[in-house]
């Protein structure tokens, strides 16, 4: 079932879990996310960077390929699209495409600049049910080429933006995209702490979910963190096994070139760690 990711942020939020926003990249993630979260009984948010999207044909395709896959596969489980890290005009047109969620990502921008823009993204999406994800103060690593140097956010600038009215707020508290470094210094969580204080009880959203031990992960849902974004480590793993299924030469045996065969094992994979995070988060059986 298509919705907003407002209703079930809250929900994770007053029920201390959180909900997975696992990126996609084409239909073998799509359908592994979809039928794996179907299977955990578990919301979940399928996140799509503008890159990936671009590389799928474009927003349209996107919204079309989610849509469908949901009914003929007989997704119940309530499903977000929700575009991941988007500009002010990524914003606009998934809004027009039929994305169900947005992030607009300003936190490059001056704090007033930011503010200003989501506001304005915030009215447009919300008169077309759509919800909104701000982001205040840049996360560290690198994702489509924007690098960022693994800022904490300031909760007075948490707590400004979040007057827009958006639906779910992304903080830097020290979590980057990516592998984690070795001399990673951990979530900081006074921050956390600060920017929950501040934010009054809005769903807070952590970037970087790859890596991020689990007493991390539990610790910072304890302090209102409701979506966690995970995408790296789909393709870890997706690699890894694919990589196993070749160097055995098992596309060279009988059919095994066959793409439904080349894949399966990457899509087990993903599956895999799918089930795991949503057991991590807290989600399973809350659909
Ligand atoms: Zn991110």
């Amino acid at each position: 079932m298509l919705v907003n990711a407002s209703e079930m942020l809250k929900n994770a939020r007053k029920g201390q879990y959180a909900v997975g926003a696992i990126n996609i990249n084409n239909l073998e993630w799509t359908k592994a996310i979809l039928q794996t979260a179907q299977e955990m009984n578990s919301p979940i948010i399928l996140g799509v960077s503008a890159g990936a999207a671009k590389y799928m044909g474009g927003f349209k395709t996107v919204v079309a390929l989610v849509g469908a896959m949901v009914e003929d596969l007989k997704i119940t489980v309530p499903v977000a699209t929700h575009l991941d890290h988007g500009t002010y005009e990524d914003c606009l047109a998934c809004i027009e495409a039929g994305f169900t969620s947005v992030m607009f990502d300003g936190s490059h921008l001056p704090i007033e600049e930011n503010i200003t823009k989501t506001k304005e993204i915030v009215k447009l999406a919300h008169d077309k049910g759509v919800s909104v994800e701000a982001e205040v103060g840049s996360i560290g690593g690198e994702e489509d080429g924007v690098i960022g140097a693994g800022e904490i956010a300031d909760a007075e600038e948490c707590r400004k933006i979040t007057e827009t009215g958006i639906d779910f707020l992304a903080a830097g508290i020290g979590n980057i995209h990516g592998v984690y470094p070795d001399n990673w210094k951990g979530l900081d969580f006074d921050a956390l702490s600060a920017i929950n204080d501040a934010t009054g009880g809005i769903p807070l959203v952590l970037h970087g979910g790859t890596g991020i031990p689990e007493d991390m992960v539990k610790r910072s849902i304890s302090l209102g963190v409701s979506k966690i974004n995970v995408n790296t480590e789909l393709q870890l793993v997706f690699a890894a096994a694919t990589r196993g299924y070749v160097e055995e030469g098992k596309d060279k045996q009988g059919k095994g070139y066959d793409p439904r065969k080349l894949l399966a094992p990457g899509v087990e994979a993903m599956k895999a760690t799918v089930r795991a995070k949503i057991e991590l988060f807290g989600s399973k059986d809350k659909a």
